[in-house]
């Protein structure tokens, strides 16, 4: 197959940050404390992304990000369920089983403002025959008043600014506060970048989850594109939302979007639902099976530049350091 399996299994982590029996799990790897400083935890990063096998590799990292509670680790779950099984027609897994990821740990899940990353760095072979790392990134604002949007903003900036596309998962509908949150984020990294990098930022996608209005714009990637169209035109607006919209294009060499219907009661309100797919809305599973490998499969998915050079895993080591010294300052 293109991927190159490991023997290591998606493990359900319950406690510390500690790995005794070698399980893949994820690594709080960025945390914004309660008094809004950040911390970077330097020997967990070099742990996975400087390991022999993949520190000379060029990097592919993804970031899925947005506020809490909507859905995005339980997205990351099928997107582990992908690179570690995509080699099967079948990768999605069984009706019965459980999603173990980054999501269901220990029951509910802390709040906190930061980044995680896989601990397990994926090789994969692209169509042209070169072997890439691929990263896996979980990042968590909060969004929910001045000095948390601050934070988010800085998260969000960071994330952008070391991966290669970022998915910015919202609720619904794109609404103009996505929009002025992401004009906000987006300016965070770009302050910081001026300073070094010139170059934009790569892939945008606007992931909607819980589309509610297929008869206008159908489920998927082109009802979706349409849509975002339709929504980032800039014609007749106000000054300060064309402003955005010019922003928004400015920033990303490709900006896309996704329309996700809504997954269905069990997975929105039962407590006791544990990500198995036969309690899933139809719907929801059949443009999962588009989504995924439309974001991962091997020949979609890009390395990482920064200057127009490609980035290895080591090299993203040096850039995530930069980044973080520059927000503290
Ligand atoms: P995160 O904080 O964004 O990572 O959100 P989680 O992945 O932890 O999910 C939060 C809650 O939303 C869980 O109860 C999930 O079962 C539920 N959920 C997951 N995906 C969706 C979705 O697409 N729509 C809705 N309405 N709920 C979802
Ligand atoms: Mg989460």
């Amino acid at each position: 197959g293109e991927w190159s399996l490991s023997d290591k299994n998606v493990y359900d982590w319950s406690s510390e940050e500690e790995e005794p029996d070698g399980r893949a799990r994820p690594v709080q790897v960025l945390l914004v404390k309660d008094d809004h400083t950040f911390e970077l935890d330097e020997a967990a990063l070099s742990r996975i992304l400087l390991a022999e096998e993949v520190r000379d590799r060029e990097v592919v990292a993804i970031s899925v990000a947005g506020a809490f509670r909507k859905g995005k680790s339980f997205l990351m779950d099928f997107m582990l369920r992908y690179m570690y099984n995509h080699a099967s027609e079948q990768w999605l897994g069984d009706a019965e089983e459980p999603l173990t990821g980054f999501s269901w740990r220990g029951g509910s899940e802390r709040e906190t403002t930061g980044i995680q990353i896989w601990s397990e760095v994926f090789l994969v072979d692209k169509p042209d025959g070169r072997k890439v790392a691929v990263l896996l990134m979980d990042t968590q604002g909060t969004f929910d008043s001045q000095s948390t949007l601050r934070d988010s903003a800085t998260v969000f900036a960071l994330s952008t600014m070391i991966s290669s596309m970022q998915v910015y998962n919202i609720s619904q509908n794109v609404q103009e506060d996505d929009l002025q949150h992401l004009q906000l984020f987006t300016e965070y990294g770009r302050l910081a970048m001026e300073e070094t990098f010139l170059k934009p930022f790569q892939s945008m996608i606007f992931l909607v989850r819980d589309w509610s209005f297929p008869y206008e714009f159908p489920y998927g990637q082109e009802g979706g594109m349409k849509f975002l169209e339709k929504r980032l035109k800039v014609k007749n607006q106000h000054e300060e939302l064309q402003n955005v919209r010019k922003h928004i294009h400015s920033c990303f060499t490709n900006i896309s979007c996704f329309l996700m219907p809504h997954p269905g009661l069990k997975v929105a309100t039962n407590p006791h639902f544990d990500g198995r797919i036969k309690e899933i809305d139809g719907e929801f599973i059949n443009n999962l099976k588009i989504l995924v490998p439309w974001l991962l499969s091997p020949r979609n998915i890009d390395v990482k530049e920064i200057n127009g050079s490609k980035i290895t895993c080591r090299g993203l080591v040096e850039y995530f350091k930069a980044y973080i010294k520059i927000y503290q300052g």
